[in-house]
């Protein structure tokens, strides 16, 4: 394979990622080229590129994914490779072959690496060759109520009835007793049909106390295949996460090194070029099997690169260009523990609900160890259509429980209002015990759902609202002292000053 420089990139996403990318091009010499759609004519990715081109109206469909539009701005812009994110048409087979056959370099894998590995009934059937473990169940499409009794009698209940297309926790349905059978294959079939326009079902077995383990693979178009080690995923609302964090606290050394090594046999069984990520379920007892593999770029990417030391986005590129990998597996090492939160403008105490609407201020944490992987800004409205995700706030300490205290300090320092968030929240995890000891599994919120939700939240919103009050008075005492450059003080600050003092210090 020849190598090929590559000048200009499309970046055929928004929000955060696109910034991100566009980050690493530009550090590289790399023009960039943002796309956007009627909502995101003021988006910061759109800010942040050399070039901006619209792309439509709001719906994705219209937008982000429709791949004519965005193939004729490659083309009218001059951009010779595509990045494409996550989400969208990042796990399109179609559109990696599109790309090829339009003589774009697409930033990832090979349009049947995708057919392979994006379908989850091939993939399991393509691990089981490859004899990397696969959790037990089915690996041909389920065809009836009867033959999926049958299944179940087998392996035994709990199962969880999955879309073979499925993704982002959508078209999977766990089942405990046999009469739910029925109802939850017509529930995961609608699902999919509706999500992916493919209702093809299969059965796997419910492993209990389940952790989510993936592990990050990046791959060169000359055989050389290496894993930049686990992440932990466990911290997950309706199958999707929420906090994530490496090294797992849950992995030994041993495990580590033979599930690196099953990681690799399975991007190798499917010739995979560029940045993966295969997903394991581990029980308690440490006995994994593969769930399946995102053959993109993943959201929880930063952890791994601030421990392992990696820029990922920059070696998905230089793989594109034909570059060999700089490094061998024996030249990775972990360093220390890196903590992901995912910040979403969400409203906690009203199961999640998205909130969109205009944010009227944001002050992003800073300081050592501190990455915030966000796009949104004071007076940024926030669409709709899209997800509602607004920035990654990642922290990096020398061992697990300084990367925890940072991620408090950083969470904290945290202010984003017009827009209710999941900050509270996850400020809460960083509180809970079994959080804190390193001992959850996917259950955890659930588990912990009165101590998230609970009263200490109500505290904390009448502190606010109490800080306000107080903040409001001591302006007015301001104005009246008409000491400019001094804090007005009478008396030893109390505790209510000392804490407004700090909640307005960087506002
Ligand atoms: P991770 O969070 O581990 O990167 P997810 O599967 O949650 O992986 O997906 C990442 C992003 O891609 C999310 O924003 C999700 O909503 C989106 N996504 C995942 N699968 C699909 C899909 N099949 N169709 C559309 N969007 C998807
Ligand atoms: P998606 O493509 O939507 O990301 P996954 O197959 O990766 O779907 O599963 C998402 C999550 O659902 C996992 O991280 C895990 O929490 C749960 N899950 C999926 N399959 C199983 C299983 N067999 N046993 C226990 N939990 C599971
Ligand atoms: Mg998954």
């Amino acid at each position: 394979m020849k190598q090929k420089p590559i000048k200009k990139v499309l970046v055929a996403n928004r929000g955060e990622i696109a910034v991100r990318i566009i980050r690493s091009c530009s550090e590289m010499g790399i023009e960039t080229v943002a796309v956007f759609s009627d909502a995101d004519r003021s988006a910061m990715h759109v800010r942040f590129a050399d070039e901006a081109y619209n792309i439509g109206l709001p719906p994705s469909s219209e937008s982000y994914l429709n791949m004519d539009k965005i193939i004729a701005v490659a083309k009218r812009s001059g951009a010779d490779a595509i990045h494409p994110g996550y989400g969208f048409l990042s796990e399109n087979a179609s559109f990696s072959r599109r790309c090829r056959e339009e003589g774009i370099q697409f930033i990832g894998p090979s349009p049947e690496s995708i057919e392979m590995m994006g379908d989850k009934i091939s993939a399991r059937i393509r691990m089981i060759k490859a004899g990397v473990p696969v959790v037990p169940g089915t690996t041909e499409k389920l065809t009836s109520e009867a033959e999926a009794i049958k299944v179940i009698k087998e392996i035994g209940l709990p199962v969880m009835i999955k879309a073979s297309a499925g993704g982002g926790g959508k078209g999977m349905r766990l089942v405990h007793k046999e009469s739910e059978i029925a109802s939850s294959i017509r529930a995961a079939r609608s699902e999919a049909r509706m999500g992916f326009g493919d209702d093809r079902l299969y059965i796997e077995k419910y492993i209990n106390s389940p952790h989510h383990i993936e592990f990050q693979i990046l791959a060169d178009n000359y055989g050389n295949t290496v894993h930049l080690f686990e992440r932990e995923c466990s911290v997950q609302r309706r199958h999707q996460k929420v906090v994530e964090e490496t090294p797992s606290p849950l992995m030994t050394p041993e495990i580590r090194e033979i599930m690196g090594q099953h990681a690799v046999a399975a991007a190798k069984a499917c010739n995979y070029q560029g940045a993966g990520t295969i997903e394991f379920i581990m029980d308690e007892n440490l006995n994994y099997y593969f769930l399946e593999m995102n053959t993109r770029l993943q959201v929880e990417h930063p952890i791994t690169e601030r421990v392992v030391g990696v820029d990922l986005v920059k070696e998905q590129i230089r793989i594109a260009e034909g570059m060999k990998l700089p490094f061998k597996q024996e030249d990775l090492k972990q360093l220390g523990h890196a903590i992901e939160c995912r910040i979403c403008a969400e409203d906690p105490d009203n199961n999640f609900m998205p909130n969109s609407g205009t944010i009227t201020h944001v002050t992003e944490p800073e300081g050592l160890g501190i990455r915030c992987d966000g796009y949104v800004y004071s007076g940024y409205t926030i669409p709709l259509y899209y997800d509602s995700m607004l920035s990654k706030l990642v922290v990096w300490g020398r061992t697990r429980e300084e990367a925890i205290q940072r991620m408090r300090r950083g969470l904290s320092e945290y202010k984003i209002t017009g827009v209710k968030t999941t900050i509270r929240f996850l400020e809460r995890i960083m509180e809970t015990p079994d959080f804190v000891n390193g001992k959850y599994n996917t259950h955890f919120i659930e588990k912990n759902s009165e101590f998230l939700h609970g009263e200490n939240n109500c505290e904390k919103h009448c502190e606010d609202i109490a800080m306000i009050a107080t903040f409001a008075a001591y302006l007015s005492r301001f104005e009246t002292s008409k000491k400019m450059n001094t804090i007005p003080i009478e008396k030893p600050e109390s505790n209510w000053k000392r804490q407004l003092r700090k909640f307005t210090a960087r506002i």
